[in-house]
């Protein structure tokens, strides 16, 4: 099955009107679990960039993370589903968990940049941490060619670093920042609270919470990752 097939069948339809540009806003990450600094962030990144749709994306297998255990993608998924559905302009896509195999950013924008016209304009939103490795993502050059890419940093969050480290890359990134003061919320301290039976309310939805407790997940076993609280 090619990466074109399986976008056919799971994208929305966009860029019908030639006469005009489309702008998809593609918001990657592990989400596990999604929380409000992911829609927050998503949020700022449509208004701020006048995105006509952003699509959630959690990874199938984070490239980063295949030495970690990480929540069930079905189960990632499902909670993708539930905090984005209220949002007209929001999407959660099964795109990257339907692809065998490690996930690839830029595998995923290649699929996107073959299946829309050329009217379709594609952001990349992430945290600025991820962005931070980008160059030693699988094929960082073309990423820079098929999309801008949207850091999301949390106050006092030093994008010099990320700059600096793009900048001697040679590649061509065209990268926006926003600073998302709900980014302190993260999904490794929603995890680690839920495992020591704390309250998680208005750090997420209550339709994830809910989930996370229906799905019994987050337990000890699968909260300790490499992560320090
Ligand atoms: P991560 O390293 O777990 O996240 C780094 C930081 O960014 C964390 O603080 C995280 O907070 C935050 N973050 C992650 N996604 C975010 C989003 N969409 N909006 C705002 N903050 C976000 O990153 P990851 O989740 O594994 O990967 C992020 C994206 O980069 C995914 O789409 C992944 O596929 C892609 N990626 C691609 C490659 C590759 O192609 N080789 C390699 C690495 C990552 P939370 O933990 O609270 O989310």
């Amino acid at each position: 099955m090619t990466s074109a097939h399986i976008c056919d069948a799971v994208l929305p339809e966009l860029g019908a009107d030639t006469d005009r540009e489309y702008r998809l806003g593609i918001m990657g990450g592990t989400f596990d679990p999604i929380h409000y600094g992911h829609l927050v962030t998503a949020e700022q990144a449509r208004e701020a960039l006048d995105l006509d749709l952003v699509l959630f994306m959690p990874a199938g297998v984070p490239a980063f993370k295949q030495d970690q255990q990480v929540t069930s993608a079905e189960d990632r998924y499902a909670m993708t589903v539930l905090a984005t559905a209220a949002n007209a302009a929001f999407d959660a896509s099964r795109f990257e968990i339907d692809r065998p195999g490690v996930t690839y950013t830029v595998d995923t924008l290649t699929a996107l940049r073959e299946r829309y016209p050329d009217n379709v304009k594609l952001f990349f939103i992430t945290g600025a941490d991820a962005i931070l490795d980008i160059v030693t993502w699988h094929n960082a050059g073309r990423i820079a060619e098929l999309a801008t890419l949207i850091a999301a940093t949390r106050p006092g969050y030093h994008i010099d670093q990320v700059r600096d480290r793009i900048e001697a890359s040679g590649f061509n990134f065209d990268v926006r920042y926003i600073e998302i003061p709900a980014l302190a919320i993260s999904s490794t301290n929603i995890r680690r609270r839920v495992a020591k039976g704390k309250s998680v309310r208005y750090l997420t939805s209550e339709s994830v919470i809910g989930y996370i407790r229906k799905h019994g997940l987050y337990n000890s076993s699968v909260v300790e990752r490499t992560d320090v609280l």
